[in-house]
């Protein structure tokens, strides 16, 4: 389920501007910051301000912040430089090996094409 800020979440506190983030966008439902740790020249994320847990715990009542979310993806990433494309991926619980447990939509893209999805076995 979705609250509205939850005390001890990381990306709840640097929502609140208590632990400092490189914004890439900002309005009042939404956020995007670079990633601490990208894994290409190109990666941030974006997140509802509002204390979502997961895809997995995410209501009706959440879809249309998660879909403007979603909708935001392709102009950030040609601001940021991936103009031809970009890869997005919400990690969800155990599985998906979720670390941060307020959902986030990682967008990762750059000059270059990036290695396929999941290596086949
Ligand atoms: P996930 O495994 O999908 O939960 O990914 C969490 C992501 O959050 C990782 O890519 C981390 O590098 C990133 N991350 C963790 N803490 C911060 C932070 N303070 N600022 C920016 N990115 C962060
Ligand atoms: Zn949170």
């Amino acid at each position: 389920m979705s609250g509205t800020s939850e005390p001890e979440c990381i990306f709840c506190r640097i929502v609140r501007g208590e632990i400092p983030a490189r914004k890439v966008y900002e309005d009042n439902e939404m956020l995007a910051f670079h990633d601490i740790n990208p894994v290409a020249p190109m990666h941030f994320m974006v997140i509802p301000k509002r204390h979502i847990t997961s895809l997995g715990e995410a209501a009706a009542e959440d879809a249309g912040v998660l879909g403007r979310m979603l909708a935001m993806t392709g102009r950030l990433a040609r601001e940021q430089g991936s103009p031809e494309g970009f890869r997005t991926i919400v990690n969800t619980g155990h599985i998906g090996r979720q670390d941060v447990m307020h959902v986030h939509i990682h967008v990762i893209g750059g000059p270059d094409q990036l290695p396929h999805m999941v290596p086949r076995a």
